[in-house]
């Protein structure tokens, strides 16, 4: 791996190691001597405050009420629902992202099944797609099942911070234009 490429994992993909691929990369910074050596422990740092504060965020969004029912009553989870309609030549596949209670995942969940089984198979593309699709979802209802968020949860709690930092940045930024301006 050439320097440029360790510089941009350090730099871009630091949040996207495991803890392995980290104490590889730290290794090899460390060995090369890269001019990276003195700061990788502090990204390390910054990385583990940031993946805290994924988990936080994630554990946040799990205690608000179904934003499709309202009801505070289980906590809510991300999973995708897959919807399969075969016809003839043409295959629509619908993955439908839902943040929500088990209760509506699970009515949205036998909502597909019962179009997959019906109408999943009337093309060759759903021939193959629609018994993906069954594991899939029954996959997603396995998840909702479990105490913890979803990789999709987590994912969905990741965006949301990069959102709100780029909203900062940006407001930062135009606060320093609208100052020089007053000037
Ligand atoms: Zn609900």
């Amino acid at each position: 791996m050439s320097e440029e490429q360790l510089h941009r994992i350090a730099e871009n993909d630091v949040f996207k190691l495991t803890p392995e691929g980290l104490q590889a990369l730290r290794e090899e910074v460390l060995k090369r001597e890269l001019p990276l050596w003195f700061q990788i422990d502090d990204l390390i740092e910054d990385r583990n405050h940031f993946i805290q504060l994924v988990h936080r965020t994630a554990e946040n969004l799990r205690d608000l009420p179904c934003p499709i029912c309202g009801s505070e009553e289980y906590k809510l989870n991300y999973v995708t629902i897959t919807t399969i309609i075969g016809k003839v030549f043409t295959t629509k596949i619908t993955n439908q992202p839902i943040l929500g209670c088990y209760n509506c995942v699970y009515n949205i969940k036998q909502e597909a099944e019962d179009t997959n089984s019906i109408y999943g198979w009337w093309s060759i593309e759903g021939l193959i797609e629609t018994p993906k699709a069954l594991k899939a979802n029954d996959n997603a209802m396995k998840l909702m099942a479990i105490d913890e968020p979803t990789e999709e949860l987590l994912n969905y709690a990741y965006i949301l911070i990069m959102r709100e930092r780029e909203e900062e940045q940006r407001l930062d930024a135009l606060t320093i234009t609208i100052e020089k301006e007053l000037q």
